[in-house]
């Protein structure tokens, strides 16, 4: 029996929903399997469900059969049916989905330790802070199968022997989600492995090698690389991140069955610097983190669960090094700057000391800003510098808020698009846009949107090949070209902003004419929300001024629009014509360039001269050696990283009076 439905479930079957509705199949005797596009999946396997990537909106087809296949079907198409389906749940699992992925962290500019002499890797910056410490390597070796045939009469017991070794795997996590002392994160991380090692799609490819004669360490190895290699297929980067957790589940399974214990973190010394090809979540989950003074690994960028992880538990962390983090093995002493992205292996006297101080003076500024949270910053002459955040996610509205920050000043819209398979719905769009706007009144969320470019493709939107991206089809000049998309963004804002005080910014603008089609859209989308009879209100509209186009016409700009914000990331490179993203040229990636100031002082004072606002949201706008400097050029708002709020806040109250 069998029945079709439309799914409504937001966002389709994606982690936590997905873990839901298999563990809701797996309440009925019944074989039940959900078809989509002719392709049909048991649904009680999460791994296959995913796999299958069932989108909001999308056909699908219920099939059980059995004696229960009625009440199968009538529980599990009503789940399908329901829009906040997984989503309303308590509980561990599937937390470690989308919902945790973390913006990346930006990096403040931090004076640079003198290395001379000291061999010093460049990697990405994933966790910020500085460390030093005794490395401590973390190279478990890789697991080989034996390759064994079994005989025929060896095969009942093979089979026996890796079940025992999954229950064995599975109580262990059990037992780790069991004790309670794990952050959300980390359970969500932990629950989502514990899934894996549960679900049929590998149980079930294992013991079909085993009943083919392979020994069971090497069905493992195999059925894992080949999970792997589908969850690596699809195209979706939180799916990807998956097929490392397989790898780390097949580990674990082959640890057992071989009676060897892994290689254990357990040990690490307090302070030590982590440094590994690649860690499991599952192992850092459970590592004791709070001994852990910093992380070094091959592995990983900026959204990677371990940095996810790092952040989140306040440890610097610098990733992505490649096979150059062989170079760490024989290290004994290290230092990172999870600012810079600097690795240095055994540094010097003078570079130790310089490390010692940084930080030293780290833990103790970080106590003495505290009292900084409330401050509300003025200028002499009574004007508020309001100091905002930066943020990329609902998740980071709480650090944000904690560190005092007085609204967002630039809420990056991308990841919304690139956490997601498919493109965001109009309402997820909107809800998202209100929680923030609800969060943070009255005070004012500048919503930045989508600033997306070849470099950075997301799923649902085509990209050209680009010879220079960053010079390519980025920001407003792709949003123009896909009003289809860039409505839905428009929509949404119009919506959120009855629930607070909404301000609309866009990206890499070059031309006046982007402002008033931008414009023309918005009237039309307030319109058609005004004939349907949909609740909404009107937002500022500003500009991020982040090309020498923009500064050269700042003045007409300025006319069109409510605001301005800086974007010192993107106008550094732009002004000066040095990749941002190339280590090579990253001397001449200097804010501090007067070419560079120049062109921040013409836009402070074409905004300033046409009495609209003029903020800063590049990672100068934290930066205590230029806040002085840009205050006096007439900047009235400043947005940074939630971490850099109160040092911003303590540098503004100590600047002198104007005279
Ligand atoms: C900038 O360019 O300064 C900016 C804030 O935008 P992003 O870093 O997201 O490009
Ligand atoms: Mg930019």
């Amino acid at each position: 029996m069998e029945r079709s439905t439309i799914v409504r479930v937001h966002e389709g079957l994606h982690a936590r929903p997905a873990t839901r509705f298999v563990k809701l199949a797996k309440g009925f005797e019944s074989e039940v399997e959900l078809v989509k596009d002719g392709k049909a999946v048991s649904a009680k396997s999460s791994v296959k469900l995913m796999l299958l990537a069932v989108k909001e909106n999308q056909e699908v087809t219920v099939r059980a059969n059995g004696a229960d296949a009625i009440e199968a079907i009538e529980a599990l198409i009503g789940y399908l049916e329901n829009p906040r389906a997984g989503l309303d749940d308590e509980g561990e699992a599937g937390e470690g989905g989308p919902e945790t992925a973390a913006a990346a962290p930006e990096a403040a500019p931090l004076a640079a330790a003198p290395t001379e002499g000291t061999p010093k890797l460049q990697g990405v910056a994933a966790s910020e802070g500085v460390a030093i410490g005794p490395a401590f390597a973390h190279f478990p070796p890789e697991i080989e199968g034996p390759g064994r045939h079994l005989q025929a009469g060896e095969i009942e017991g093979e089979l026996e022997r890796f079940r025992g070794a999954v229950a064995s795997v599975q109580a262990r996590m059990d037992r780790t989600l069991a004790e309670n002392n794990l952050s959300a994160g980390d359970r969500g991380i932990v629950a989502a492995l514990r899934d894996i090692a549960a679900d049929d799609s590998l149980t079930g490819e294992v013991e079909r090698l085993i009943k083919g004669g392979d020994d069971a360490v090497s069905a493992v190895i195999a059925a894992a690389s080949t999970i792997a290699a589908d969850f690596s297929a699809v195209d979706d980067p939180y799916l990807n991140a998956r097929a490392d957790d397989v790898h780390a589940v097949g580990r674990q399974i082959c640890l057992v069955l071989l009676g060897q214990d892994d290689v254990s973190l357990e040990t690490i010394p307090q302070g030590a610097i982590l440094i590994a090809d690649d860690i499991g979540a599952w192992d850092l989950a459970r590592a004791p983190l709070k001994r852990i003074g910093g992380v070094v690994c091959g592995h990983g960028g900026a959204t990677s669960h371990i940095a996810i992880i790092a952040r989140s538990h306040g440890i610097p962390a610098v990733l992505g090094l490649g096979r150059r983090v062989d170079d760490l093995r024989g290290a004994k002493v290290v230092a990172i700057d999870g600012h810079t992205g600097h690795v240095i292996i055994d540094p010097d006297e003078a570079t130790r000391a310089d490390f010692m101080r940084r930080v030293e003076a780290a833990a103790r500024e970080h106590t003495g800003l505290k009292v900084f949270k409330s401050v509300t910053p003025t200028r002499a002459d009574g004007t508020v510098i309001e100091v905002a955040a930066n943020i990329g996610s609902l998740e980071e509205i709480e650090a944000a808020q904690e560190a005092g920050a007085m609204g967002v000043g630039l809420f990056r819209t991308e990841l919304l698009f690139m956490r997601h398979m498919h493109l965001p719905s109009e309402d997820m769009q909107a809800e998202t846009y209100s929680a923030l706007a609800r969060a943070f009144a009255p005070h004012s969320v500048i919503v930045r949107t989508l600033d997306i470019g070849g470099d950075k493709p997301i799923a649902g939107i085509e990209f050209p090949e680009e010879e220079n991206p960053f010079l390519g089809w980025r920001g407003i000049r792709m949003c123009l070209d896909r009003p289809d998309i860039f409505k839905r963004q428009l929509r949404a804002l119009l919506r959120a902003a009855v629930h607070g005080n909404i301000k609309v910014m866009l990206p890499m603008v070059s031309e006046i004419a982007e402002v008033t089609r931008t414009r023309a859209l918005v009237d039309e989308c307030a319109a058609e929300l005004k004939a349907e009879g949909v609740p909404h209100a009107s937002f500022d509209l500003g500009v991020m001024i982040e090309t020498p186009a923009a500064v050269l016409i700042a003045s007409a700009l300025a006319k069109e629009v409510a605001f301005f914000s800086i974007g010192t990331n993107d106008l550094t490179q732009y002004i000066m014509a040095a990749d941002r993203l190339n280590p090579t040229v990253a001397k001449l990636n200097d804010v501090t360039n007067p070419a560079v100031m120049s062109a921040i002082e013409l836009t402070a004072k074409a905004g300033v001269a046409a009495g609209i606002m003029v903020g800063m949201c590049g990672e100068a706008a934290g930066r205590p050696d230029l806040i002085p400097a840009f205050i006096g050029m007439g900047l009235t708002e400043l947005s940074m990283s939630p971490a850099s709020i109160q040092r911003a806040k303590k540098t503004i109250a100590a600047m002198a009076p104007e005279r």
